[in-house]
């Protein structure tokens, strides 16, 4: 079967890895969320006070860039892969929301991205992949033949991101989470690299009142028709 690449940006918390994690597995295609990469670099920078201490050092952290390395091994038991922070698990540290607070400042930095586009461009040299993030339509595969640009209302994205950290155990209030969702859209969307933008040919998503059934299939039905396409050789 002929093998395409997915791209999906949008939003915080608009669902996006869950619908692309399913739609991997339905195709049987490899998944990657590029947020968790971004969010280990801001790991590691707070771990080595380069970000949210007294004082920012944002170009000590540029410097140890090369030190930093990243690496996303499948785990059998739960069905995906999970992100390595230098060798060391860091699925759960990197899911905070004092990790979310800083990621956005980190992800604007030009010489993180270089980094971490390369890399999504060597894992997706293949196709066969459905990548999710920010700019993954617009410049990590401009060619992409499928988009997806997933939005939903601040509030309904908030109650979904406070549920998930209250089932983490994280203390945390509603305002907090919907504070910190508008933030990073700010942040996300009028930074100077690459900010986030729908790509002209993706297709817009809301999902605010959508069940993920009804996500899923629409996707999985995009994926498909995309591929016959493709196999008939009319794309
Ligand atoms: O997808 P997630 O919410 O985990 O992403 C965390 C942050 O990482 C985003 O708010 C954004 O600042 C940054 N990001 C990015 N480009 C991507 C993926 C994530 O700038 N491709």
């Amino acid at each position: 079967m002929q093998k395409i690449t997915i791209a999906i940006d949008g939003f915080s918390s608009t669902g996006k890895s869950t619908i692309a994690k399913q739609l991997a597995k339905a195709l049987g295609y490899i998944y990657v969320d590029t947020g968790a990469m971004y969010r280990a670099v801001t790991l590691y920078a707070m771990q080595n006070k380069f970000i949210g201490g007294e004082q920012e050092n944002l170009v000590g952290l540029v410097t140890e860039l090369p030190k930093i390395a990243l690496k996303f091994v499948y785990n059998a038991e739960l069905g995906f892969s999970e992100m390595y922070l230098n060798g060391e698990n860091v699925e759960k540290q990197i899911r905070t929301l004092e990790v979310s607070r800083n990621v956005s400042d980190i992800a604007a930095i030009g010489e993180v991205r270089t980094k971490l586009v390369e890399m999504q461009q060597r894992m997706g040299a293949e196709k066969g992949i459905v990548m999710d993030g920010r700019d993954i339509g617009t410049v990590v595969f401009p060619d992409a033949e499928l988009k997806i640009f997933m939005t939903a209302s601040a509030d309904k994205r908030a109650t979904r991101r406070y549920k998930e950290l209250l089932d983490k155990g994280e203390d945390v209030t509603f305002e907090e989470v919907l504070k910190n969702v508008e933030k990073r859209d700010y942040i996300d969307s009028n930074r100077e690299i690459s900010p986030l933008t729908r790509a002209t040919e993706a297709i817009e998503f809301d999902n605010s009142d959508m069940g993920l059934d009804e996500q899923f299939e629409r996707m999985h039905n995009y994926a498909l028709r995309i591929i016959s396409k493709k196999e008939k050789g009319t794309l």
